[in-house]
C-alpha cells in the first residue's frame, strides 16, 4: 500500500460559443482544472481534484507544478492508507515531527492558496484510494448517509432582467425546487441587481428557492443597499456579499443583513472558517474540497458548521471528482440541507466520469461505487491535458 507515484494533470475542456456565459470573471470560453492520480506499489489508482481558481477558468501550471515537483515526491514510499499523517507531512514540511510531538500545527509558508490547493487534489485521491481499496464509498467509510436522497440547488443564473425569468425557469422545468444567480459588480450597479432579482422572483413565483451569488464583489455599503432592497423576495441565502479579504467588512453585512449569509469558497483551511465563524460573519458555510485543504479539512470544517449550529453547503462548482467529494461530505454532516449543482457548460461534470451523474430531476443521490464513485475516463484526460 506504499504509493509509488502521484501526478497531477492541468485538463482544459473548451465551452462550445453558444453555451458560455459572462459573469465578473470574464466571457468563460473553457472550464479548467487539475486531476491528481495517486498510485500505490500494487497498482491501484486514487483520482482527485485540485483548483486554481473558484470560477470555471483558471491556469493550472502552478498546482500541477506543486503536485508533481513539491508535495507528490515528498510522498512517495509512504503508507497510501495513513492520510492525516499525509496531510500533516504537506503542510507542516520538515517540522511535521514537531507537529506531531506537540500536538499543534507548525505551518511552512504555503499555509493558503494554491499550496493548500494542491494539497486538497493529494488528499482527495488519497481518500478515494482507500476507499476503493477497502470496495466501500468514503461516504460509508465516513459513518454513511444521513439520508438516501439530497435537494440540488441549479447554480446559474446569468442573464439580465429581461432573460433571467427564462433561464432560471429553464432549471425549475429541469426539476429542480432551488436555483441560484449572479449579482454583484457584473450589473454595473446595485440598482440593476435589485430589478435582475425582482424579475425572477415575479417569474419563478413565491415557491421556488432563490439564492444570490455576489462573487465577493459589492463594497460592504453596497451589499447592504441590496439586501435591503431585495429583503422582501424571500431570499433563501446572500452569497460572498463582500471580498473574502474583509472580514470586518463581512460581519457588518451579515450583522445588518436579513438574509442569511454564505461564504467559505475562497478560504482555506479550518482556520480561515474559524475566522469566519468567530467574527460572526456568515450563516452558510461552503467549503470547496478541491481548494480549502480536502476532504481531510472539509471533515474539520464540517464539524465547525455542526458544533456552531451553522449550515454547510460545500461549494461545488469543478469536476465531477471535487462534486462528489463535496456532495459526500453534505450526505456524512447533519449541517447540510442542499447541494449546489452546476447549470454552466462543464465537460467535467458531466462527460470526464465513466459513471452515471447521481443528480436526476433536482436530487442529488448518495454515492454508492468505491471511493468518491468517480473514475476519470483515460481517453477524455488524454484528449484535454494541456501538456
Ligand atoms: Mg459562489
Amino acid at each position: 500500500m506504499l504509493i509509488r507515484s502521484i501526478r497531477a494533470r492541468w485538463v482544459q475542456c473548451g465551452i462550445p460559443a453558444d453555451q458560455q456565459h459572462v459573469s465578473d470573471f470574464g466571457l468563460i470560453t473553457s472550464f479548467d482544472t487539475a486531476i491528481i492520480s495517486v498510485e500505490t506499489e500494487d497498482g491501484l489508482v486514487g483520482w482527485g481534484e485540485a483548483k486554481a481558481a473558484v470560477g470555471s477558468a483558471g491556469g493550472c501550471q502552478a498546482v500541477v507544478a506543486a503536485v508533481n515537483h513539491e508535495l507528490g515526491p515528498s510522498l512517495i514510499g509512504r503508507d497510501a492508507t495513513q492520510i492525516t499523517g499525509a496531510w500533516d507531512a504537506m503542510y507542516n514540511g520538515p517540522r511535521a515531527g514537531y507537529a506531531t510531538e506537540r500536538g499543534r500545527a507548525f505551518p511552512i509558508l504555503g499555509r493558503r492558496g494554491l499550496v493548500v490547493s494542491a494539497m486538497s487534489g493529494i488528499d482527495m485521491a488519497l481518500w478515494d484510494l482507500l476507499g476503493r481499496r477497502l470496495d466501500v464509498s468514503v461516504l460509508d467509510l465516513w459513518g454513511g448517509p444521513r439520508q438516501p436522497t439530497m435537494p440540488a440547488y441549479a447554480s446559474g443564473g446569468w442573464a439580465d432582467a429581461e432573460g433571467i425569468g427564462a433561464q432560471l425557469g429553464g432549471y425549475v422545468a429541469a426539476g429542480f425546487a432551488s436555483v441560484k444567480m449572479r449579482v454583484g459588480v457584473m450589473d454595473g450597479d446595485v440598482a440593476t441587481s435589485v430589478a435582475r432579482v425582482e424579475a425572477a422572483r415575479h417569474a419563478l413565483g413565491p415557491e421556488v428557492e432563490i439564492m444570490v451569488d455576489a462573487h465577493g464583489t459589492y463594497s460592504p455599503p453596497e451589499a447592504l443597499r441590496f439586501a435591503a432592497a431585495v429583503a422582501h423576495l424571500g431570499l433563501r441565502w446572500f452569497e460572498e456579499p463582500v471580498s473574502a479579504d474583509d472580514l470586518v467588512g463581512a460581519r457588518r453585512v451579515r450583522a445588518a443583513s436579513p438574509i442569511a449569509i454564505a461564504a467559505g469558497e475562497s478560504v482555506f483551511t479550518r482556520f480561515d472558517f474559524r475566522d469566519l465563524i468567530s467574527n460572526e460573519a456568515v450563516d452558510v458555510l461552503q467549503p470547496d474540497l478541491a481548494i480549502c485543504g480536502g476532504p481531510s479539512e472539509g471533515r474539520r470544517i464540517a464539524a465547525l458548521a455542526e458544533t456552531h449550529q451553522l449550515e454547510l453547503a460545500p461549494h461545488c462548482w469543478g469536476s465531477a471528482l471535487s462534486f462528489s467529494a463535496g456532495v459526500s461530505l453534505a450526505f456524512a454532516s447533519s449541517a447540510s440541507r442542499i447541494v449546489e449543482y452546476s447549470l454552466g457548460a462543464n465537460p467535467l461534470l458531466h462527460d470526464m466520469p465513466e459513471e452515471q451523474s447521481t443528480v436526476r430531476d433536482g436530487v442529488v443521490h448518495a454515492p454508492t461505487g468505491p471511493g468518491f464513485g468517480v473514475t476519470p475516463r483515460l481517453d477524455f484526460l488524454d484528449e484535454y491535458e494541456v501538456k
